[in-house]
């Protein structure tokens, strides 16, 4: 199917060229030569400092790195894909995507369907305030709306704790956006890993930790391919992985998105 969509690519693209009268193009990049696979691998868009687009417009970030150093050492293309995280998956489950690399926490629930890699980050579940508010625990949420984004560990936590606290929730499709909402008042907190709720914060966006759940909800992240699919990429992936932290690579890059600014 793939191939007969580039075959008939090609003969459209043949066509307008022909059409136009223009010259042939300088020969492109190696994408439709299907000499050489080019893995699709599908991220989060804003997940700062794993995945977001820096200050020159550039998408950067420790999962960016990691992949490509990775993809360098093991001598794999890809091309990588901001999606957003719940899009992000569904491109893996649907096959649209041929690995997640997403700040996407192992869990015994995904790992029925998704194979991951050896874990390469610790992280957990955090919810997180305007700071200097009111709002200075979970309790203090009772009858107020929260932020949560769709299919996360945070969204997780956020429904299991719903009754206890009696919030509403608020779902959103990625993280810049919930924290905007926060800041905005319309929601009271949001539910975020710790990791990245204490980067952005760093950085002065202006929110509080005003809550940890480290008991349930810590999970490292990993890179995903769907069960027993593309079982050859996930291999690749690991003894890059290995072979990154070995020589100091793995280091280097989480050394220059955490480093104190
Ligand atoms: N670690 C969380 C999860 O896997 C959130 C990931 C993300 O938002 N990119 O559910």
């Amino acid at each position: 199917m793939k191939k007969f969509l580039s075959i008939a690519l090609a003969s459209v693209m043949a066509l307008s060229l022909a059409a136009c009268g223009g010259a042939a193009p300088e020969s492109s990049d190696s994408t439709a030569s299907g000499s050489e696979k080019k893995y699709i691998i599908a991220t989060d868009t804003t997940f700062a400092p794993f995945e977001f687009t820096d200050e020159n417009g550039d998408f950067v970030g420790i999962d960016v790195d990691i992949l490509d150093a990775v993809a360098e050492d093991q001598g794999f293309e890809y091309d990588l894909q901001p999606l957003g995280f719940d899009a992000a998956v569904a491109a893996l489950e649907s096959g649209q995507a041929d690995g997640t690399i997403a700040g996407m926490s192992i869990t015994d629930e995904r790992k029925e369907k998704y194979d991951f890699s050896t874990a390469y980050y610790d992280s957990y579940v955090c919810v997180a305030a305007k700071a200097g508010g009111d709002v200075k625990s979970l309790d203090d949420l009772k009858g107020k709306k929260v932020a949560a984004k769709t299919g996360t560990m945070g969204s997780d936590c956020a429904y299991a704790l719903q009754e206890q606290y009696g919030y509403e929730i608020v779902d959103f499709a990625d993280s810049d956006m919930m924290y905007q909402d926060v800041l905005t008042g319309n929601t009271a907190a949001c539910f975020e890993d710790q990791p990245v709720m204490a980067y952005n914060i760093s950085q002065g966006n202006g929110m509080e930790i005003i809550a940890e759940q480290k008991e349930d909800y810590s999970t490292p992240y990993g890179f995903a391919v769907l069960k027993d699919q593309n079982t050859e990429l996930l291999e690749m992936f690991n003894t890059g992985l290995q072979n990154i932290i070995d020589n100091g690579t793995y280091d280097e890059i989480v050394a220059k998105y955490t480093a104190t600014k």
